[in-house]
């Protein structure tokens, strides 16, 4: 995200992406304007948020007609850096990597993985959904000049943390760790953690403890 938008308070940054979604749905589909409780029915988001939220980015909806769909495109596209594409690097091309390398991400977001690595002999030198899968020995070469500034983390857990030394030191700045391993790292670098077993565990928790009433968090 760029500079002008650090003020924006986090919650608010996170729910960015899914704005920028709908907006070009929105947009692909010819629609003008929209209202904050239309934006709140589609992203569930209820709509005092969305208008609290969109005040942060200048963009004022008028009462009886909405907000302007191409103001908030380009605001969008903007903000989140759409107009220049992301690289990112994928390392552990088992079921899950092998599953992200098929995903194409650029169909609603401007990231592209261009490169991954692992350590299976029979998977270096393949391709996946046109990534090259490359040695892992060769990881700190690869990357050098690469200007790849993300990384998506699908290796066993007990080799995570080596691995995220490794690729701070070739300059990447973000990770997201879908291991389980708690990672460290210098306060510059983001890490974003998805456990999809924690995530599963905890909605089938919230489904058995908890009424409808009192769901949201
Ligand atoms: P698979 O069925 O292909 O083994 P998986 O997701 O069940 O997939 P994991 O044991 O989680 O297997 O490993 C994920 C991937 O990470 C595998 O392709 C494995 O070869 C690779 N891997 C393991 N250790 C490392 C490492 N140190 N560096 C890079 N890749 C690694």
């Amino acid at each position: 995200m760029n500079q002008e938008t650090s003020k924006i308070p986090q919650a608010t940054a996170k729910r960015l992406p899914l704005y920028y979604r709908f907006i070009q749905n929105l947009h692909s589909s010819g629609k003008q304007r929209v209202s904050s409780k239309e934006l709140s029915e589609a992203v569930k988001v209820d709509s005092a948020t969305i208008r609290r939220d969109f005040s942060y980015f200048g963009a004022l909806g008028k009462k009886g007609y909405g907000y302007n769909v191409n103001y908030l495109l380009s605001f969008f596209r903007k903000t989140l850096d759409q107009d220049a594409l992301t690289k990112v690097v994928l390392i552990g091309v088992g079921n899950l990597g092998t599953a992200f390398l098929h995903y194409n991400f650029i169909k609603n977001n401007n990231t592209k993985i261009e490169m991954a690595f692992d350590v299976a002999k029979e998977k270096i030198g393949t391709e996946i959904g046109d990534v090259p899968v490359c040695d892992m020995d060769e990881l700190e070469e690869k990357l050098e000049g690469a200007n790849i500034e993300v990384a998506i983390l699908t290796v066993p857990a007990h080799s995570a943390q080596n691995i995220t030394d490794r690729l701070v030191a070739s300059n990447v700045k973000g990770i997201l760790n879908f291991t389980p391993a708690r990672l460290s790292v210098p306060d510059h670098i983001r890490i974003h953690h998805i456990d999809l077993a924690v995530e599963l565990q905890s909605l089938v928790y919230f489904l058995k403890h908890y009424s409808e009433d009192d769901t949201e968090m």
